[in-house]
């Protein structure tokens, strides 16, 4: 008897939702902003600066010693300037000496993606953001313990977020 008004229900509800040939009738859903993987090179132009643009969405890299982070030691949490995901904590960050912001692991496993990149005549491997595709740095094996990584990022692609005293 529990299940039976749930049934007669459901019935009731799929026979109410279906036009005269049996079809679903189409639901009218209101217009969200495209998620950032589906972002048009317009939207993308609009939201980042020309320098953004270049390295977040054409994989290109800054001058070493320029940037906004390779000096930054401050604790906060680093995110995504192309989306807004966090990234990596400045607990993993550490003075690589190469000019750019470097950290031995990301925040979480799942917050950025690896892919070899064959450009420059070399085989290195790229790092993006999982959640909005854009280009980061790249990734190489000659890092600090406990990884042995250095995730070697251009600081255009990040936003710092301090923590709060
Ligand atoms: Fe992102």
């Amino acid at each position: 008897m529990r299940l039976l008004l749930p049934s007669i229900l459901l019935l009731f509800g799929c026979i109410a939702c279906a036009n005269k040939e049996g079809q679903p009738t189409p639901t009218v859903l209101p217009v969200s902003p495209p998620p950032p993987a589906q972002r048009s090179e317009q939207e993308w132009r609009a939201r980042l600066s020309p320098e953004q643009f270049h390295i977040l969405r054409e994989g290109g890299t800054e001058r070493a010693f320029q940037g906004a982070y390779w000096q930054e030691h401050r604790p906060g949490i680093y995110h995504c300037a192309g989306c807004g995901a966090p990234l990596f904590s400045s607990t993993t960050k550490y003075k690589s000496g190469t000019g750019w912001p470097s950290f031995w692991q990301p925040i979480s496993p799942t917050a950025v993606e690896e892919r070899e990149d064959h450009s420059w005549f070399s085989t290195r491997t790229e790092v993006r953001c999982q959640h909005c595709g854009s280009h980061l740095g790249h990734v190489f094996a000659d890092g600090p313990p406990p990884t042995g990584l250095r995730y070697c990022m251009n600081s255009a692609a990040l936003q710092l977020q301090l923590e709060e005293k």
